[in-house]
């Protein structure tokens, strides 16, 4: 397998890998009987389809569950892309202050062999088709069904795989993790239903791991109802005021925390 040093890898169940860049940006492989499929593509730093490619000879598709610049680094590497319809026209944005602000700092292990961090920027990806709700990739022997799950961004999808059992959720359900209801792109009023959609899906279906784009694989989807419940009540200001927390590159966020869930929002996403 070619992690060029640089990705950790985890088959988390039968022919379903996770793949992590830097510790904290998540991507996804999914191999059945007639192809694959790729999912995000990480920052880019690393050549995720060479990895892809080191472990399946069978021809690999790629789709994104949002076009945010940690998700869309390695796109540019297939020569098309599947995306929701309101992320069609962010494929050709420019990421690079993102990435450039991260290969400045980094101080953990080397670039892969060849990287440049002085000239790197993410190159445009090249839209293929639009994926939407009620869309199923069909892999052969496993399919995976897609959900319009708006809240963190607009274009944001979820998928939910039938063999294994596999939720992707974007960024939407990270457990652990506070919810990102502060990024620009952000509508909180469309968090609470987007995790209720999730919620059926692992009542109707067996859901073993739930996958975001910065957490682990999680075994237990009860987390998702806690998870909305609280949404809901932190939108309907039930838990006011917020506590005002210093968040990075973010500055000053409203965060809401109860039920083992954290919620970081601002006034932008109010609306
Ligand atoms: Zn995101």
């Amino acid at each position: 397998m070619d992690t060029q040093n640089w990705y950790d890898v985890q088959e988390f169940a039968p022919d379903t890998y996770q793949v992590t860049e830097a510790g904290r940006w998540n991507m996804f492989l999914f191999v059945g009987g007639e192809k694959a499929l790729a999912l995000d593509g990480g920052i880019g730093v690393g050549s995720f389809r060479k990895l892809c490619e080191s472990i399946t000879d069978l021809p690999i598709d790629h789709v994104l569950t949002h076009t945010h610049w940690d998700h869309v680094g390695a796109i540019h590497e297939w020569d098309s892309v599947g995306v929701h319809p309101n992320g069609k026209e962010k494929l050709a944005g420019d990421y690079s202050a993102g990435c450039k602000d991260f290969v400045e700092n980094w101080k953990g292990r080397p670039f892969p062999e060849g990287f440049d961090p002085v000239t790197f920027t993410i190159p445009p990806g090249r839209f293929g088709r639009k994926v939407k709700e009620g869309d199923a990739i069909d892999l052969g022997g496993r399919t995976l069904r897609v959900w319009d799950t708006p809240g963190h961004s607009p274009c944001s999808i979820s998928l939910y795989e039938d063999r294994e059992g596999v939720l992707i959720t974007g960024d939407l359900v990270k457990p652990g993790q506070p919810l990102f209801i502060q990024v620009p792109t952000a509508v909180f009023s469309d968090y609470g239903p987007s995790l209720r959609v999730l919620e059926r899906i692992a009542a109707e279906n067996e859901v073993n791991w739930v996958c975001s784009g910065h957490t682990e694989p999680h075994p237990d989807p009860s987390v998702i109802g806690r998870m909305a419940a609280f949404v809901e009540e932190a939108w309907a200001g039930k838990h006011e005021p917020p506590k005002k927390v210093e968040a990075g590159k973010w500055g000053i966020v409203d965060e809401y925390e109860g039920s083992g869930v954290k919620v970081w929002t601002n006034d932008n996403a109010r609306r």
